[in-house]
């Protein structure tokens, strides 16, 4: 998927889940974070990009342990509910990112190497806007509904 697509639809639903426009913002940053961490192929070269592109940096379980990891140390350091809920919407978003990837090709489940996955569209299609369009429809449509 694209990071305009990424961020929109994370976005949405942050915001749809929140209400509040900094966890979505948050949320924004973390869409795009699995492939900055990732990096271009322009700044590591094609090769070393080709061979991270979607691995542990798309991996889920790293997020996740992350989210752990924060939510059980919100009692033994320093705590802000704004900042917590930032981290928190941040690693929410990558895991979205990460998610919104396995509709457009293959992304790691149990380890970094094995990829699963379905192939809805090519990114940057006419379909992958469409389906994008679609998500952002029905997370509406759901948060009317609730
Ligand atoms: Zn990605």
């Amino acid at each position: 998927m694209k990071w305009i697509s990424h961020i929109a639809l994370t976005g949405t639903i942050a915001y749809a889940a929140t209400q509040d426009p900094l966890p979505a913002a948050a949320a924004c940053v973390g869409a795009i974070l699995p492939d900055k961490i990732e990096g271009t192929p322009g700044s590591v070269g094609w090769r070393t990009w080709r061979s991270r592109h979607r691995g542990w940096s798309h991996w889920p379980l790293l997020y996740l342990a992350l989210l752990g990891a924060l939510t059980h140390s919100a009692g033994y350091f320093f705590y802000d509910a704004a900042f917590f809920s930032v981290l928190t919407w941040l690693l929410i978003g990558a895991l979205l990112h990460i998610a919104e990837d396995a509709v457009c090709g293959k992304v790691p489940l149990l380890t970094p190497s094995e990829k699963y996955g379905i192939r809805l569209f090519t990114v940057g299609s006419f379909r992958e806007y469409l389906f994008v369009l679609a998500c952002i429809a029905a997370v509406y449509v759901i948060r009317s509904l609730l």
